[in-house]
């Protein structure tokens, strides 16, 4: 286990006060919805998504999904595998899917056609950081925290090795592998 203290990227200030914006944002867009539901990436969204759905003013329920990459350590295979589906209907609802990270863009563009083919009303991506540099696939991210370099970033829900996840802030470790 790496037992480093990673270096601060993005302050768990500096987040806090995006995810007040970003909720602000999609409360008003939302407003004449009767109901958004939030579908968080398992694992590393569970932390953005706890604090984005209790800063809407809308109202809102959670769902989960877990995907699995092919291929394993820091390098992404670009094929996702789906392992944990939405266990309420959400055929004619408004859907937003809240990812951590969006890197190659491969995870996101997977998850926005496999909610699609439940029939929601809408479907739209929230995501706290992306990979600009990294993109390989054209995805609309709707909601999006911050844009950051291409480099292993770990807390506020992202893991190395299943590590740092609880972290307040963003922050980032070199990989070993
Ligand atoms: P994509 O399919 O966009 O290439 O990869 C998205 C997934 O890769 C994320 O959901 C996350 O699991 C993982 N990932 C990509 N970059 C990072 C990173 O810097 N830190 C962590 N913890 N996970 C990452």
């Amino acid at each position: 286990m790496n037992k480093e203290t990673p270096e601060v990227l993005i302050s768990e200030e500096e987040i806090q006060a995006r995810v007040l914006a970003l909720a602000a944002e999609i409360s008003s867009d939302y407003r004449d919805a009767d109901e958004l539901v939030m579908v968080g990436v398992l694992k590393g969204s569970f932390i953005f998504l706890a604090d984005l759905s209790r800063r809407l003013s809308i109202p809102r329920t959670i769902e989960f999904i877990a995907v699995s990459s092919y291929g394993n350590g820091s390098i992404s295979s670009g094929a996702v595998r789906l392992v944990m589906d939405v266990r309420g209907n959400i055929e004619g609802k408004h859907v937003l899917i809240v990812e951590d990270i969006v890197d190659t863009g491969h995870t996101i563009k997977y998850l926005t056609g496999m909610m699609k083919s439940h029939r929601p009303a809408s479907v739209k991506t929230a995501a706290l950081v992306r990979k600009a540099e990294s993109a390989e696939v054209d995805v609309t991210i709707d909601y999006l925290g911050f844009d950051i370099g291409d480099e292993w970033v770990v807390g506020y829900g992202l893991d190395f090795a299943e590590q740092y996840r609880t972290l307040p802030y963003i922050g980032f470790v070199k990989p070993t592998d």
